[in-house]
Formats: structure tokens, C-alpha cells, sequence
């Protein structure tokens, strides 16, 4: 299970929905969570493709919204929560939707969007689950600090690819014996505890990473020159 992927969707993402669930069974992945940037749209989509399919894996509907202090990724929503609200607003509205709220690499310092230093505590404590293992983390340090974090409030350990192309999905993933189900957040949590977080070797995700961001950077800057911004979702 991988419970962190982006579309075309995120500004910086280059699969389709149908894309990247074709890439996550080719994986081997059982399910993941679709969780773009401020946007819902992906993930419904990416849902409604893997009820009418069932060779696809399971979806779980996420978002990752940029909160005034960081990132941030709600699952199991119904509802578009829009970024640039304070993170605890963020955290409340995720919560009356009836969603988990998922604190993505809290220690990866490289990122813009990663959470402000000073509320990474406070958001651990009132998460659900802790990102552990993120596919571009650029270094084991991020990944083991945030596992410190995770006992330190006692949260559920999460592990995602943060795959926003083919290359990355399915890299960084919770290992679970059988299944989980889907279908009520709270028992998924429940199941959550016996799911091993499982990541890639540093060194790869290092000259990876660099690999990304140039493509990334690029992508961005072709869309805005041609002025493609419909499937930013914000
Ligand atoms: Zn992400």
C-alpha cells in the first residue's frame, strides 16, 4: 500500500489518473492513496477508474493541502479543502468530513512545503498517522527523525512514494500481510498497525531527487509559458 501520489493534476505531477494506477498495478501496489495538491478532482477520478476496474488497485481519495505553516494530507475525503488556510483550520476540516490527517515528511528541510519546525510537535500530536518513509526524502535522516516522532505521539506509521512520475510510484510503500479495507477510516487506522513501512535506498532517491526537480522545474515552466494551467487544481 502506498499512501502518497500525485496526478497530472498537482501542478507538478505528469501522470493521468488512468496513468498512474496502471504503473501502481504493474507495482504490485494493492492500494494507494491519491493525495494532489489542492485538489480533489485526481483522486475522484483515479477512484471512480478503480471501482470500474477491478485489475487497478484500490484508491483511497486524499489531497495535499499547502497550509499556511506546511503540508499537510487529508485521506479519505469527500470534499476539496482549499490550500493557504492556518494548518489547524486545515486539520478541523479534514476531521468534519470524517477524514485522517496524515503529516507528510515532517523532517525533509529541503522542501518548501514541509511543515514550519516549530509546529511540526504540535500537528504530530493531532495527526493520525506520521510519514516515516517518503520516496524523496534525501537522506535516511528525515525518514528516521520522523519515525521518532511517530512513537513520540504515538501515531500510525505511514509510508508513501510522494510519485508525481512513473518512475517513482510504488518505491516507498507499507508492507501488510493482507489486505486492508477501505471502507471505514477508523477500522483502517485500526489496521494500520500492522503495516511495515518499507523505503528505497537513500543514495538512489538522492540522485533521483536532483533528476526530479530539474524535471519538475521544467514542466512547470513549459505549462506557464504555454499558459496550461487547467490541470493545475490550484
Ligand atoms: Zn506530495
Amino acid at each position: 500500500m502506498d499512501l502518497h501520489n500525485h496526478t497530472r493534476y498537482s501542478r507538478d505531477g505528469t501522470m493521468t489518473p488512468q496513468e498512474l494506477l496502471e504503473r501502481a498495478a504493474a507495482r504490485g501496489v494493492d492500494a494507494l492513496a491519491v493525495t494532489d495538491h489542492d485538489c480533489l478532482r485526481g483522486a475522484l477520478e483515479c477512484a471512480a477508474l478503480a471501482a470500474a476496474d477491478p485489475s487497478l488497485p484500490r484508491v483511497i481519495v486524499g489531497e495535499e493541502m499547502a497550509s499556511c505553516q506546511g503540508d499537510l494530507v487529508g485521506l479519505f475525503l469527500t470534499r476539496q479543502i482549499p490550500g493557504g488556510l492556518d494548518v489547524l483550520d486545515t486539520i478541523s476540516l479534514v476531521r468534519e468530513q470524517g477524514g485522517l490527517v496524515y503529516l507528510p515528511h515532517p523532517f525533509d528541510s529541503l522542501r518548501r512545503a514541509t511543515m514550519a519546525p516549530d509546529w511540526v510537535d504540535r500537528v504530530a500530536a493531532a495527526a493520525d498517522v506520521v510519514e516515516v518513509a517518503n520516496g524523496r526524502a534525501l537522506t535516511w535522516e528525515a525518514n528516521r527523525r520522523a519515525l521518532q516522532l511517530a512513537s513520540r505521539h504515538a501515531t500510525r506509521l505511514g509510508a508513501g512514494s510522494d510519485a508525481h512520475y512513473p518512475g517513482e510510484v510504488g518505491r516507498t510503500y507499507l508492507e501488510l500481510s493482507s489486505p486492508l479495507s477501505l471502507g471505514v477510516p477508523s477500522a483502517f487506522l485500526r489496521g494500520l498497525r500492522r503495516a511495515r513501512p518499507c523505503a528505497t535506498r537513500p543514495l538512489v532517491g538522492l540522485s533521483r531527487s536532483w533528476f526530479f526537480c530539474l524535471r519538475t522545474g521544467l514542466l512547470m515552466a513549459l505549462r506557464r509559458r504555454s499558459g496550461l494551467h487547467g490541470a493545475d487544481g490550484g
